[in-house]
């Protein structure tokens, strides 16, 4: 059974290319560089059948493709590891695993790009249309919440007589549930492929907004997206938000004419 590439890139990723015996540095194809690197090969713990090595097991085909059964060795030491296969129990190679990984999650420690927390896994392994359609289908939702959302703190600030207790509060606390999934997602997206043109609307309402300008967002998105206190957004810089987010539109109709996915969304709009 073939091992699924999502696997792949998390063994070859969190063994950080080498072997996981003798940490000699690993080529991941044949066409590169194979003078000085070896080629590497994911190795089953538990074999693929069960008259390999470590084959007898209770693991599913589908598991014994999996990361979970699959250790990254140069081909010395894949080779040795089936030939003796009773020095190397599967316990001994789960070991010898956890151990290599460790010690690069500690070599790397600190280095920017590396600490991706686990459930971002799932997004990066979508394509780059899949992570538009998301971000898109979570921001027109979002819309339909902000109109009145919006509404509703405007009249609350209006009102002469405000008390705390009057605030929207389970619409506040809506805010911020949905802004986080959207920063996250507008991150894993990337906010440069949100942009298929200059938008002119945009642009003159950067000109006209000094707060705006200042920080020079590059999309609606990001701005809208940067308040942490809804309130004080719509109290000091209303109106910009307000335009900002009918502008964010005219993006989302930009992405429609490139992605069929994105236009399924627009219609409904
Ligand atoms: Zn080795």
């Amino acid at each position: 059974m073939e091992i699924p590439k999502k696997d792949l890139k998390i063994l070859w990723g969190r063994a950080a290319n080498r072997c996981s015996i003798c940490r000699k540095e690993l080529s991941a194809d044949k066409k590169h560089d194979t003078m000085s690197y070896p080629i590497g090969e994911q190795a089953h713990i538990v074999a693929e059948n069960e008259g390999g090595p470590r084959g007898k097991s209770i693991l599913l085909q589908k598991e014994r493709a999996s990361y979970r059964n699959l250790i990254l060795l140069c081909p010395t030491h894949h080779t040795e590891i089936d030939k003796a296969p009773t020095d190397f129990p599967i316990e001994r190679l789960h070991m010898i695993k956890q151990e290599h990984e460790d010690w690069v999650r500690e070599s790397l420690h600190g280095f920017p790009g590396w600490d991706v927390p686990i459930q971002e896994e799932k997004y990066l392994r979508d394509d780059k249309e899949v992570r538009i359609v998301n971000f898109v289908k979570e921001w027109l939702d979002f819309l339909a919440f902000f109109d009145l959302f919006y509404t509703n703190i405007y009249s609350y600030l209006l009102r002469s007589d405000k008390k705390l207790n009057d605030l929207p509060r389970t619409d506040i606390l809506e805010w911020h549930k949905r802004r986080g999934i959207l920063r996250e997602l507008l991150f894993i997206t990337g906010e440069k492929n949100l942009v298929v043109k200059k938008f002119i609307s945009w642009v003159q309402l950067k000109s006209e907004d000094s707060y705006l300008s200042e920080w020079n967002y590059e999309t609606p998105f990001s701005f809208i997206l940067d308040f942490i206190n809804p309130i004080a957004m719509v109290n000091l810089h209303g109106l910009a938000v307000w335009n900002a987010s009918g502008i964010s539109k005219e993006y989302i109709e930009g992405l429609s004419w490139k992605y069929p996915g994105v236009k399924m969304l627009y219609l409904k709009i």
